[in-house]
């Protein structure tokens, strides 16, 4: 017997019907406060009134034309993030992965106009997560998401996470491009500092090769700042972004520099559904509130209480937590105890936490969560934690 779901995800047995800002009804009634945010997707909230007005307008206008025809929508969008950031052109997807395979794609190009097609190698790093296209788990290389999948695409290296050393040794006038999280998601909220990301800067500039960022999870004001590089005061060539970006819909783009987008003319890419009207509209009003300074400072003010908060409870539960880590509302609790328990005794506590590697837990709470519910969230961890110690006396 296989249920009629494919059985790839091992999930909890909550089924929600209904959410309003960082909270979600659950089928029996009961609601639960969620530090989870549809993995870093929901930047503001469960059916913000805001977003639901745009969807809906444009619902009841226009869903979907394909992209044979222009896209006003993809168009304003487009500005609004060549406006923002480092890039001057976007390519709309529908996920991160995909973004992760135009990515890819975009540096094998690059280099194959530039006359030389073998410069293919793409240095990555251990613990990186880019998605489950047969690209980017070559890109991430871990056996757990490439067992069985072989052979792997070639042209990818993984280097140890933040080893100048290793950088030092492997880049060279063969490397293609560098390609990272600024801030590690899945891999357990890893902070790459910010000397690090200059260093790689640099590193690449020295050789010609390309620094590929990817901020599907770090980045739309998930950091505090619009994206996580920028606190590094670096630019990359290429970025990723997905998740926080449609606000719940399905959304992703790429953003590049025009010397590394050069070759990536008429017919070289596409998409059916990418930049579609729908979630373009949506994409252009959560770039409009979260690309606010005004916003972004209270994300950073959000941040600072609740990782204040998140301090005083690992001092309080030593052998539940080892450490607070992250950046802005990107949180990580790097556990003692085994970090499923401890995901588990959140749900009793009508808790929603995401688990992640290296035994951490990961928070990554709507950006506009209210403060009264950053202080429910950390009682409630409390009590969660009060469980395990209990177990670990
Ligand atoms: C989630 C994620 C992806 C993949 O995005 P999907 O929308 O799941 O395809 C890629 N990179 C990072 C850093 C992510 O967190």
């Amino acid at each position: 017997m296989i249920s009629a779901v494919l059985p790839t995800y091992n999930r909890a047995p909550l089924a929600f019907v209904a959410g309003e800002g960082s909270w979600l009804t659950a089928e029996d009634g009961s609601r639960y406060l969620d530090l989870g945010a549809g993995i870093a997707v929901n930047a503001l909230g469960h059916a913000n009134p805001a977003l639901v007005e745009v969807i809906s307008a444009q619902a009841a206008k226009l869903w979907h034309v394909s992209n044979l025809y222009r896209i006003p929508e993809q168009e304003r969008l487009a500005e609004k993030l060549v406006e923002a950031t480092f890039a001057d052109t976007v390519f709309f997807t529908n996920s991160g992965t995909e973004a992760a395979e135009l990515s890819i794609k975009m540096v094998r190009k690059y280099w194959s106009e530039k006359g030389q097609p073998d410069r293919i190698e793409i240095l990555c790093f251990e613990g990186a997560f880019h998605g489950r296209s047969t690209g980017a788990i070559a890109a991430a290389g871990s056996e757990k998401m490439t067992k069985g999948y072989g052979p792997l695409m070639p042209g990818f290296r993984q280097l140890p996470f933040g080893d100048h050393e290793a950088l030092r040794a492997a880049i060279s006038e063969k490397t293609a491009a560098v390609m990272l999280e600024p801030v590690q998601g899945e891999g357990g909220i890893r902070v790459l500092p910010d000397v690090c990301l200059k260093g790689l800067r640099d590193a690449c500039d020295a050789v010609g090769a390309l620094l590929v960022f990817d901020e599907v999870q770090c980045g739309m004001g998930r950091t505090g700042r619009l994206f996580a590089h920028e606190w590094a005061g670096i630019e990359p060539d290429i970025m990723m972004v997905a998740k926080g970006i449609g606000g719940g819909f399905p959304l992703g783009a790429v953003l590049a520099k025009k010397a590394a987008a050069a070759a990536m003319t008429a017919g070289t890419h596409g998409s059916t559904y990418g930049g579609n009207p729908l979630g373009c509209a949506v994409g252009a009003k959560v770039m409009e509130i979260v690309a606010d300074p005004a916003f972004l400072a209270e994300v950073n003010r959000k941040a600072a209480l609740f990782r204040q908060k998140l301090e005083g409870l690992v001092a309080a539960h030593p052998q539940v937590f080892e450490e607070v880590r992250g950046a802005g509302l990107m949180l990580g609790l790097k556990c003692r105890a085994p970090n499923a328990d401890l995901v588990k005794a959140a749900y009793g506590q009508h808790l929603l936490t995401v688990p992640a590697a290296d035994n951490v837990v990961r928070l990554l709470p709507a950006l506009n969560i209210p403060d009264e519910d950053i202080a429910e969230a950390v009682a409630r961890l409390d009590r969660a934690a009060g469980t395990l110690d209990a177990d670990a006396a």
